[in-house]
Formats: C-alpha cells, structure tokens, sequence
C-alpha cells in the first residue's frame, strides 16, 4: 500500500502558502507506516514546533492501473474517505529554503489518520462535495471538490504515468485554505457534507 497526496491542488490554499499555482499536480508521497486508523490518536512529535493540519479527500484506489486515460480514471475509485495531511511546517520551510525533499515534513510516522470510507455512489455528486475540518468544535478549513485544479480523474491519469496504482493506494488530493497549528490537547474533526468521516485527538 502506498499513499500518494498532492499538494497545492487548491488556489487559495496555494496562496496562502506564498506558493505559485501549478500548471502540473505536485506530488509527493507518505510510506504505510505514515498511515493511521480507527480515530487513533496523534501524539506530538518532538521533532517540530509547529505541527499543522490539513484536511483532504482521500480516494481509494480500485483496480491494478497505469497510463489509464482520464476518461476511464472514475471506473478505478468507489470510495473515498477524509484524512489530515499531518506537516511539520517548520520542517517543511526550512526543507523548501534549500531546495530538499518534504519527507521530513510530511511523511513522518502517523502523519496521515485517515476515516471511515463511504462509496461515491452515496455522494450525489463526489466532484461537487463540501467538506470541513473542525478544530475543539470551530470550523477551522471549508473545501468543495468542484474548486479543485486538478479533480480526482485528473490525478489518477497523472498519477497513473508514474506509478502504477493498486488496489488499496490512497490519494490524498489536496487541501483548501485555512490551515493551522494544532496544540496538545486539540480535537479535530473531519466532516464531508454533514457526515462525520474522522476524529483525531492530539495528545
Ligand atoms: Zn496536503
């Protein structure tokens, strides 16, 4: 299993980062250990001071795939989930200065709880869904897949002419303005349309 996310998939989020709007997705990947499930919670690490959420629909990949045309991507998905693309931003920072690989930053153990998976049959539209993360009960972030640059179809042909996709692959696809810090102590929780999808507790 791998997890494969992409990152500044949404205008404002890219702004807001002081990052340029990419022409191509940008990627980069989280290892199976970075995976986390059933609600578990997220311990701080002792490796960065500034730990910040970001909440992203993560699809699950059905099918053995490469080079799959766009036409045919939505046949290699029926479920998709909400997960927090745990980073470390000071890590992040520093690494983006001198020009290195994120893996430090964003790949780290249990940097990616992902929640429960619904089917995309039960979405009247998966490429027009709102979604929202939830900080100690504020809204903290408010994403609809329709403003995505590059919508799920999209990413799995991309993805697709790089790696081979297999059954059980997760994408994380992108995370919409609004991130933040998150404190020992603070619940976030992950909701698509009004479903609650993940909770995470940081400890
Ligand atoms: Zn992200």
């Amino acid at each position: 299993m791998k997890i494969l996310a992409i990152g500044r998939n949404y205008a404002a989020h890219a702004k807001e980062l002081n990052n340029p709007v990419p022409a191509e997705p940008v990627i980069f990947m989280k290892p199976a250990s970075s995976l986390m499930r059933d609600d578990k919670p997220f311990y701080y690490p002792d490796f960065s001071k500034d730990i910040h959420y970001e909440v992203e629909v993560v699809l699950k990949i059905s099918g053995n795939i490469k080079h799959i045309e766009e036409k045919f991507a939505a046949k290699y998905y029926q479920e998709l989930s909400l997960g927090i693309d745990f980073t470390a931003r000071d890590l992040q920072q520093k690494c983006k200065e001198k020009g290195l690989p994120w893996e430090i930053a964003k790949a780290f153990d249990k940097s990616a709880p992902v929640g429960n998976f619904i089917d995309k049959s039960s979405l009247a539209d998966p490429y027009q869904t709102t979604f929202r993360l939830e900080k100690n009960g504020v809204i903290v972030q408010e994403g609809n897949t329709a403003n995505m640059l590059f919508n799920f179809d999209s990413l799995i042909s991309h993805l697709s002419r790089y790696f081979t996709l297999n059954t059980g692959d997760l994408i994380f696809t992108g995370t919409p303005a609004g991130v933040g810090p998150v404190a020992i102590g603070d619940k976030l929780e992950a909701y698509l349309e009004d479903q609650l999808l993940l909770t995470c507790e940081v400890r």
